[in-house]
């Protein structure tokens, strides 16, 4: 008799460590590392704040740039590459630094096909018809052939330019039925400051020779993974620059005219 109840309680204490373990993990899943704010980087603080090595430790997925505005971050099964401004697509070292990303750990819980979503605004829609409840933040990956124009901005030195005075000066790439990876995020409107209401997209392709900041375009079909994400953790520059920049201020007619052309 007692000897069942020792089994009984092993029992127990062995469903109660699955269950935790299954808690643990299904937290870490969706859990978003961001270093600094969008209204930062609108601002010019392109200081470099964290190392390759130490984003990585956050995540294999995510977007965002590099030290001194230079070029476009996409981070894809924890391979992190830099579509330059020259349209070249290199594998970044670990010693390179972000001033503004977002990574995570990517492990899709929604999935869906998209057909003939070919502009910026079918994609939206097609997405949007995926995603019903707009009040999180979303990781999107979309495995399809993309068409449209991509765009990547050369990198600044100081005194660092306003990301609108930046992106005047953008290399925009013309990319034509290129199979390759969406990589980005949804946002409610709520993150207004903080990140990208809407849709933030980056893309690269197959053959890792191009990619960029998706400025228009859309994808002729593919298979969309989508990540709810239920935990933001956002870390904060200690730097001058970041300290002394006006942040607190709506910046979203700013933010809108440099994210797309529609
Ligand atoms: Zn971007």
């Amino acid at each position: 008799m007692n000897q069942l109840k020792a089994m009984h309680r092993t029992f127990i204490l062995v469903v109660s460590l699955l269950f935790f373990t299954v808690a643990a993990s299904a937290q870490s899943h969706n859990s978003v590392y961001q270093v600094s704010t969008i209204n930062a980087l609108l601002q010019g603080v392109y200081d470099g704040e964290t190392t390759m090595k130490d984003l990585k430790k956050f995540g294999n997925f995510g977007i965002g740039t590099f030290e001194g505005l230079d070029g476009e971050m996409v981070a894809l099964d924890g391979k992190f590459y830099q579509v330059k401004s020259t349209g070249e697509v290199i594998l970044v070292n670990d010693q390179m630094k972000t001033p503004f990303a977002n990574v995570m750990n990517f492990h899709p819980d929604l999935t869906g096909e998209i057909s003939n979503a070919k502009t910026f605004a079918e994609l939206e829609k097609a997405l949007d018809s995926i995603i019903k409840d707009k009040n999180y933040i979303y990781a999107i990956r979309i495995d399809g052939v993309f068409t449209g124009e991509t765009r990547s901005i050369p990198g600044k030195t100081k005194p660092y330019p306003s990301l609108t005075d930046a992106a005047k000066t953008q290399s925009v790439f013309n990319i034509q039925d290129t199979k390759g990876t969406i990589v980005g995020f949804l946002c409610p409107q709520y993150v207004n400051g903080i990140n990208v209401p809407g849709y933030h997209l980056h893309f690269i392709s197959d053959d890792r020779k191009s990619g960029g900041h998706i400025l228009k375009g859309g994808i002729e079909s593919g298979k969309v993974q989508i990540s709810r994400v239920t935990d933001f953790r956002m870390v904060l520059p200690s730097s001058d620059s970041f300290q002394q920049a006006s942040l607190n201020q709506d910046y979203s007619k700013e933010l809108s005219k440099v994210e797309q052309s529609k």
